[in-house]
């Protein structure tokens, strides 16, 4: 159906796609976990996060307290992990039954005060471990006295144990992963000889886990693949993006030999020129870097480069060659024009185009 207006597509068939190919790809007792932090990467964390739930999701992760509650909210009831919680929000976490990542002693400790102020018993946390990218997590020589902290009391139940690869989807830098698989598994041993709760253990994320299927260990946690970006073409081509963005031609103008293009005059046009408006702009999530001949959108199968400054609300494109009349449908990214390839245009990564989203372009889901 032709658009009237900006929207996000979110075609479900697409996720479900991508949730059977990842499922493919492990043994038949590894668990999943979704990541579905930054509203699902931009797209509509409720609907997916439920969407998940049906096909049978063993766990989601949010990064903050505050996404894990609108889950709750929206009828999650599966396990949900916070990658990135603060202390001040510990007590709402627990309100919400949500599941702490605790990587260092002072949220460690800060969680056992609440929840014994809470009067838990053997709630589920998990335990993150630095093996090498160096962001957060314990140290692998802190292994003993977690679990001194961790033996001792029945407040808390360490129900995994994880870390994070710095360098998955880097074939030039297997070393360094290989380094990092190891330490985790030294890791996992030691705590298991020391730990009385046993906890699980996981540290792929989506291209670890299409490189690196021997370090699945007993759960992988998927983002960007779920949502159709494998991060290299081989990958990639057994993804569908989930998402397509696109917008209409507001209003056409002329320009003439000398006239200027919007703010600041950025482009002087040197021949008589045609270009679209379009209602997307920077605080939709298309950058600046996209302005001024970077990035372009699709109108009528043709690339449209996008010209001048990029505006709040609005990005003008050249049409000069292009058969178009205004109302006609805009493609800033589908299943063919990825999201990634936009991407490439700015320098930057699908992850970062998709998760720019803004709220308050339309969603319409499809299934
Ligand atoms: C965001 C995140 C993931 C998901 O990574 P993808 O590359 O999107 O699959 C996994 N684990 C952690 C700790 C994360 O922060």
């Amino acid at each position: 159906m032709k658009t009237q207006e900006t929207v996000l597509e979110i075609d479900l068939n697409n996720l479900k796609h991508n949730f059977e190919f990842i499922k493919s790809r492990l043994q038949p007792q590894t668990k999943i976990l979704a990541v579905v932090k930054a509203f699902a990467y931009g797209s509509d964390a409720e609907v997916i996060a439920n969407y998940l739930q049906e096909l049978n999701v063993d766990y989601l992760a949010v990064a903050y307290v505050s996404e894990g509650i609108q889950l709750r909210k929206a009828g999650v009831h599966i396990p949900i992990l916070v990658l990135h919680p603060q202390s001040v929000n510990f007590k709402l976490l627990i309100d919400y039954c949500l599941e702490p990542n605790l990587y260092n002693f002072r949220v460690l400790n800060d969680f056992i005060a609440i929840a014994t102020d809470l009067k838990q018993n053997n709630y589920p946390v998990h335990i993150k471990f630095n093996t090498g990218l160096n962001r957060l997590g314990f140290e692998a020589d802190a292994i003993d006295a977690i679990t001194e902290i961790t033996n001792s009391n029945d407040i808390i139940k360490v129900t995994s144990i994880f870390s994070h690869l710095a360098a998955s989807e880097d074939l030039n830098e297997q070393d360094f992963t290989q380094q990092q698989i190891r330490l985790f598994k030294k890791i996992k041993t030691d705590f298991n000889n020391l730990s009385t709760d046993k906890p699980f253990a996981h540290l792929t994320n989506t291209s670890g886990i299409l490189n690196y299927p021997e370090a699945h260990f007993d759960m992988v946690r998927t983002g960007i693949g779920l949502y159709g970006f494998g991060n290299s073409k081989i990958h990639s081509k057994n993804l569908k993006p989930i998402a397509t963005l696109k917008s209409i031609i507001s209003q056409i103008h002329t320009i003439q030999k000398g006239e200027s293009l919007g703010y600041n005059r950025a482009l002087i046009a040197d021949k008589t020129i045609k270009t679209a408006t379009i209602p997307i702009g920077h605080a939709d999530g298309i950058s600046r870097q996209y302005g001024n001949g970077n990035g372009f959108v699709y109108i009528n199968q043709q690339k449209a480069p996008i010209i001048g400054n990029v505006c709040m609300d609005m990005i003008m494109v050249d049409i000069t060659e292009i058969k178009c009349n205004e109302g006609d449908e805009v493609t800033i990214y589908n299943g063919s024009h990825t999201a990634s390839s936009f991407a490439k245009s700015a320098n930057t990564i699908s992850y970062e185009i998709i998760t720019a989203t803004s709220r308050r372009i339309k969603r319409i889901i499809q299934r």
